[in-house]
């Protein structure tokens, strides 16, 4: 078992391969001072996978999803036997980051369904993890197909939805993750509810770097932003850091599995 006085925190949903190599050393060590150590790294497309299969093998603290992006369901072809390979030979790793979106593709929802079924059918069937974008309307199609595959867990990354659907999406093995936009000015009064509404052992923390930065898409977000969210998810919840970092780590570790994690 993790000894979890310890243990650091986890960036559970970030895309590393997306920063130059030649910097990568650097991004983790500057995450290293505030005891960021674990991050859940998401492939979007085949052409990524290797990448974030590579990075998992050359960093110790790096766990890989492996998915294909609502974004990048109508131009990909011929992806389902490769994830599965990957998946298979990666036995750790989730499944991710996959999702239905409305509101930042042209791609018709009815292309990219068939997709995220698939994967979730797939994750259900590994009995992985999976990692979940949704944006805009798409929540009773989500819930919907959660229900049908019922994941061993899902991580709702960078959480926007209501908070009036808890218990269903509790249900499904629902984890919500917060991230960089809750560090924005002025605060969304949205997400603070969402926060307060959602019980601190569902709670996840990201900061899908390097996209997210608070000030927008000129800047670049880092995991060492993350110690940024947890302050504001601790001041919303009236928990000292401390108390936030272990229950948070705990749920990582319930949402992604003891070897999943390298715990234990
Ligand atoms: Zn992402």
């Amino acid at each position: 078992m993790i000894e979890l006085g310890t243990v650091g925190w986890t960036d559970s949903h970030c895309h590393l391969q997306d920063f130059p190599a030649e910097e990568l050393s650097t991004i983790l060590k500057r995450a290293e001072i505030f005891k960021i150590e674990r991050f859940c790294v998401n492939g979007t497309r085949p052409e990524d996978w290797s990448v974030v299969a590579r990075l998992a093998a050359n960093f110790p603290g790096v766990y890989p999803q492996f998915g294909l992006h609502p974004w990048q369901t109508a131009q990909t072809e011929n992806w389902e036997i490769k994830l599965k390979e990957f998946l298979l030979r990666h036995p750790h790793a989730g499944v991710g980051e996959i999702g239905l979106d409305t509101q930042l593709t042209d791609t018709p929802l009815e292309t990219q369904r068939p997709a995220f079924q698939k994967q979730l059918a797939l994750a259900a069937e590994l009995q992985r993890p999976c990692t979940i974008h949704a944006v805009g309307a798409v929540w009773d199609e989500l819930l919907e197909d959660l229900q049908t595959h019922r994941p061993r867990a899902a991580l709702l990354h960078a959480w926007g939805g209501g908070t009036h659907m808890l218990p269903r999406w509790i249900e499904c093995n629902a984890y919500f993750s917060f991230g960089g936009a809750l560090c924005r000015e002025p605060q969304s009064g949205k997400l603070v509810e969402a926060v307060q509404a959602i019980p601190l052992d569902r709670i996840l923390l990201e900061t899908d770097s390097p996209w997210q930065h608070p000030k927008g898409k000129a800047h670049r977000q880092e995991p060492a932003a993350l110690l940024s969210v947890a302050e504001q998810v601790a001041k919303i919840k009236k928990v000292s850091l401390d108390l936030l970092r272990q229950v948070v780590e705990k749920n990582v570790t319930r949402c992604f599995g003891h070897r999943q994690l390298g715990h234990g």
